[in-house]
C-alpha cells in the first residue's frame, strides 16, 4: 500500500506517566494526578444535568450544526455571530480543521517550547511546522516570529497564554503582531487557557477577530469548564474562514453530551469566574510556596506552573506531575497542573 512516508516522523501523543510507573508505593491511596493542565472538580452542576438530560437522545445523531452552543459561544464574544463561531471535538479538531484548509505545500510557524500536537498536526496535514524560540523570559517572541515569515508561511500560531511556559502577552501586543504579517498568513491564536488570565490588557481577542480578515482565536471547554473528557473547543473565525472551517469539517464531532453540557456551562459565566478565582488563588500559593523553597519558577497565568525541579521530588507525596523534557524544557523541569485546594496541599508537602 502507498501510504505518505512524511507521516512516519509523526510521533504520536506521549501521555504522561502512570501510577504504576513511579516509583513510591503509596499503598491504597489515591495518587494525586497533576500531569495534563486539567480542572481536578469537573463539569458544573447545569452541565452535570445536561448530560443526563441527552441520553434519552443517545440513539440520533446530534445537531450537525450545533446551534445552541455556537449560539451560547457567540453571546459570551459581544459583536460576533453564530456564523464566526466553529466547533471541534476538543480545540484539537479545531486546529487541524484549520489547518487543512491552508494551501499546501507551505509552513505553519510556532512558538517552542509549545503545544506539542501544532508540530504533529502540521506534519498529517502536509504542512512543516517551523519552531521559534521563546524570548528570554519564556514569552512568545513575536519579533522572531515574524522574521521568520517567508513566501512558504501559511499560519502563524500564538499560543496565548502560552503552555508549558504559562506566559501571556496583552492583546495590543498582538494586534500590532497581527496587523504588521501580510494578509495571506493566518494568525492562529491559541487560548486555550484564556480563562485564567487575570490582567485586562490580556482579553478582547474576539474584537480583533471581527476587524481581520486573517486572525482566528481558538479556545476549550476542556480547561475551566472541567470538560476535558467530552470533548468540546471552538474556534471564533472572519466569516468567510468560518464558512470554510465549517463546511470542511467532519460532521457530527462534537457529541450532543458535549454540545449540551458546553451550552451549559458557557450559561454559568459567574461560576465559571468564580472557578478561575480559585484557581489562580491556588496559583499563587503553590508559586509562593516554590519561591519559599528556593525553586526558580516561571511566573504563571494559566493552571499550571513551569518549576525548576525533578517530577520525583513531588512523588514523594503521590504527586505526578509532568516531566520538562516531554515538552521542550530542559531536564531537571516539570509543568505543575494547579489542582484543587487538598491537591495542591499534597503537591507542597512534597517540598517540606
Ligand atoms: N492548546 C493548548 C495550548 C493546550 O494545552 C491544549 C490541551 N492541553 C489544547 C490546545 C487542546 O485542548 P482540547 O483539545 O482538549 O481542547
Amino acid at each position: 500500500m502507498k501510504t505518505r512516508s512524511v507521516l512516519e516522523s509523526v510521533s504520536p501523543y506521549n501521555p504522561p506517566r502512570l501510577r504504576e510507573e513511579i516509583s513510591v508505593d503509596h499503598g491504597s491511596e489515591r495518587y494525586v494526578k497533576l500531569t495534563m493542565n486539567e480542572l481536578s472538580f469537573g463539569p458544573l452542576p447545569e452541565a452535570r444535568a445536561a448530560i443526563v438530560e441527552t441520553l434519552s437522545r443517545a440513539g440520533r445523531y446530534p445537531d450537525r450544526d450545533a446551534t445552541p452552543l455556537r449560539e451560547a459561544i457567540a453571546r459570551a464574544n459581544p459583536g460576533l455571530s453564530p456564523d464566526n463561531v466553529v466547533v471541534g471535538n476538543g480545540s484539537s479538531e479545531t486546529l487541524v480543521d484549520l489547518m487543512q484548509i491552508l494551501e499546501r505545500p507551505g509552513e505553519v510557524v510556532i512558538p517552542w517550547p509549545s503545544f506539542p500536537f501544532y508540530v504533529s498536526a502540521a506534519r498529517v496535514v502536509g504542512l512543516n511546522a517551523r519552531k521559534v524560540t521563546l524570548d528570554g523570559h519564556h514569552r512568545v517572541d513575536l519579533d522572531a516570529m515574524l522574521a521568520a515569515v517567508t513566501d512558504e508561511t501559511r499560519a502563524i500560531i500564538v499560543c496565548n497564554p502560552n503552555n508549558p511556559s504559562g506566559t501571556y502577552l496583552p492583546l495590543a501586543e498582538v494586534r500590532r503582531f497581527a496587523e504588521a504579517l501580510p494578509e495571506g498568513v493566518l494568525v492562529i491564536l491559541d487560548e486555550a487557557y484564556y480563562d485564567f488570565v487575570d490582567d485586562p490588557a490580556y482579553a478582547g481577542s474576539h474584537g480583533l477577530v471581527l476587524q481581520s480578515e486573517n486572525v482566528v482565536s481558538t479556545r476549550t471547554f476542556s480547561k475551566v469548564h472541567g470538560l476535558a473528557g467530552f470533548r468540546v473547543g471552538y474556534g471564533l473565525a472572519p466569516r468567510r474562514l468560518a464558512d470554510l472551517v465549517w463546511s470542511t469539517h467532519v460532521p457530527f464531532s462534537v457529541n450532543q453530551a458535549g454540545q449540551a453540557a458546553a451550552a451549559a456551562s458557557m450559561g454559568q459565566p459567574e461560576a465559571i469566574a468564580g472557578r478561575s478565582r480559585l484557581m489562580k488563588r491556588e496559583r499563587e500559593r503553590v508559586q509562593d510556596a516554590f519561591g519559599a523553597a528556593g525553586l526558580e519558577y516561571v511566573p504563571s497565568h494559566t493552571n499550571f506552573v513551569m518549576v525548576g525541579a525533578k517530577p520525583r521530588l513531588f512523588e514523594k507525596t503521590g504527586v505526578l506531575v509532568r516531566e520538562g523534557e516531554a515538552l521542550g524544557y530542559p531536564v531537571g523541569w516539570s509543568r505543575v497542573t494547579i489542582g484543587g485546594p487538598e491537591e495542591n496541599d499534597r503537591l507542597l508537602a512534597a517540598l517540606g
